[in-house]
């Protein structure tokens, strides 16, 4: 265990010392291939749920044995669907913060305006679960988008890295990405196929899907995107774990 903690170590630090961003924060573009034969990682990250297809995502993860991680959102649109949060801690998943409206054009209009809406989505979770397990976050967009500079100004996304830093939080984007979520609704075989693309490249992969009402294909792709990744060699673990294991904590 010791040795892999280490091994883990030191491939977070050969993939990311480049990057001229903290250690717990990847960017789309940070990741680059090992050459050797260093532990292979990859966490399944599912944005924008919980919804009616979050249930069947956890029974193929229940079935494979597989941790994911969830970025939840708390809309008028996904109410029914919240008290899921407790049933996907429960099942050694971790949960992490997305947003509760979800809407660029509110939330990106101040860093003020982000945080009011972090805080309701914090408050829609309270009766679910520990709000002091909630320390990850990933923006809306990414860390990199830019549509958040038409309604908070082009400094708005350094400022909310800065500040979720300040509290002691941390965030994360993805370097491979399902576009399971595009207007296109690519079937299960696309997403799989855009997912191999994009791991082809990294020893180290956090991969974007979504678990909305509208991403019944990413159920469909699970099972196979699964299978390929245990196939290649990869261990699945969450973004906390993941994180803990390269810091060479248990
Ligand atoms: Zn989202």
């Amino acid at each position: 265990m010791a040795i892999l903690a280490v091994l883990i170590h030191l491939l977070y630090h050969r993939e990311f010392a480049d990057a001229a961003i903290p250690n717990d924060c990847f960017a789309a573009t940070a990741a680059s291939t090992g050459e050797n034969a260093l532990p292979k990682m990859v966490c399944l990250t599912f944005d924008d749920g919980p919804s009616t297809n979050t249930q069947p995502i956890l029974k193929i993860l229940a079935e494979e044995k597989v941790p994911a991680t969830f970025f939840v959102c708390a809309q008028d649109i996904n109410q029914e669907y919240l008290p899921l949060v407790r049933t996907i801690a429960q099942q050694g998943h971790q949960v992490a913060m997305h947003s509760a409206s979800h809407r660029y054009a509110k939330i990106y209009q101040s860093t003020d305006a982000f945080w009011q809406d972090i805080k309701a989505l914090r408050q829609a979770l309270e009766p679910y679960l520990s709000l002091e397990d909630l320390t990850w976050l990933r923006f809306p967009g990414g860390s990199t988008n830019t549509v958040s500079s038409k309604y908070g100004g082009s400094g708005i996304m350094q400022s909310l890295k800065a500040q979720t830093e300040e509290k002691g939080w941390h965030w994360i984007d993805w370097n491979v990405c399902g576009e399971d979520a595009t207007a296109s609704h690519p079937n299960a075989e696309k997403i799989l196929h855009n997912i191999q693309e994009d791991a082809a490249e990294h020893t180290t992969c956090v991969v974007l899907l979504h678990d909305t009402k509208a991403t019944d294909q990413t159920v469909e792709a699970l099972p196979s995107i699964i299978d390929w990744f245990r196939q290649e060699g990869y261990t699945f673990c969450t973004v906390e774990q993941m994180v803990q294991l390269q810091s060479g904590g248990e």
